[in-house]
């Protein structure tokens, strides 16, 4: 008996098995078709692929874009480091899906600066009338390349990203090409979108290194970035936000040769008053995207 209800359940599993293995072929060739075809979607971006469904999402954030006039415009930084499909592992990986919503959110009620538009500001040669922010990217992860740029092209947002030479082609990196390839790039009205700043040459704790290293982490790494993509290289972000406000850090940052330091304080600073060797950024985590819009108008005040 006992023999005899174990070939029982090999029978009806190999039944259920071969259902399973022919299941795709009966559901092309019978009603079950309309069942499939309910189905979700799945969206992926392809690099160089336009003109299809995938972009007409982010079409309409460009066309909405109009933020708020403001009398006192406020300028908050965001800050990402890894975009993933799904499941996030940790903190620094934000979810694809709630990452394309922020940019939309920001796309209708900021405009978008760069480091050398705060440099511009803060020496009064550009004025701004609507809340700012600044989109910026730390580590050089490879999903910058693969996820970012393409959805930043569609969206037409420009963004900063904060590099560090010694990672760069490691796995999950970026290489040079890649990076070079950004930077080369002009949208339709000419304009370059994205920016690459230092990070620092090995990602240490720059607020606890003795001097001559901090100077030689930011040196170096401005040196490497210039050479590869042939430009100057004007802001820098503090890896782990450490050395924020540090007498050493700031006068290390000023000799090397940079003109704003990005630290990663969640908080806007009004237009008017804006500090460039401690240039706030809020680190955007792994929550969804309207959890992401209560912190921007709790860190704005709006
Ligand atoms: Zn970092």
């Amino acid at each position: 008996m006992r023999l005899l209800s174990m070939k029982w359940v090999r029978f009806v599993c190999g039944v259920i098995g071969l259902f399973a293995a022919l299941s795709p072929l009966v559901a092309e060739s019978s009603g079950m078709a309309v069942l499939k075809a309910a189905a979700p979607q799945v969206r992926y971006w392809k690099p160089e692929t336009s003109g299809d469904s995938l972009w007409t999402v982010a079409a309409q954030h460009v066309a909405v874009s109009n933020p708020p006039k403001r009398k006192d415009p406020k300028i908050v930084p965001v800050l990402y480091h890894n975009i993933v499909f799904g499941r996030t592992g940790n903190i620094y990986n934000r979810d694809l899906y709630n990452f394309e919503s922020d940019l939309g959110y920001l796309k209708r009620k900021y405009a978008f600066l760069g480091f050398q538009d705060l440099v511009d500001i803060h020496n009064g040669t550009k004025t701004i009338a609507t809340d700012a922010t600044v989109v910026t990217f730390d580590d050089g992860d490879l999903s910058i390349y693969a996820i970012v740029y393409p959805l930043l092209k569609a969206f037409d947002i420009p963004a900063t990203f904060f590099l560090v030479p010694t990672f760069i082609g490691q796995v999950g990196y970026m290489d040079w090409d890649q990076v070079r390839e950004m930077d080369r790039y002009r949208n339709d009205r000419g304009e370059k979108l994205f920016f690459f700043g230092s990070h620092s040459l090995t990602h240490r704790l720059l607020g606890e290194l003795p001097a001559d290293e901090v100077l030689y982490e930011m040196q170096e790494s401005k040196r490497i970035i210039e050479r590869e993509l042939g430009g100057p290289v004007i802001a820098i972000a503090l890896p782990f936000g450490s050395g924020s406000g540090d007498k050493q850090v700031l006068e290390a940052a000023k000799a090397s040769g940079y003109l704003a330091v990005r630290t990663s304080k969640p908080a806007a600073v009004l237009a008017s008053s804006l500090d460039l060797m401690n240039i706030n950024a809020f680190n955007v985590e792994n929550y969804s995207s309207d959890v992401f819009v209560q912190h921007m108008l709790r860190i704005t005040g709006r």
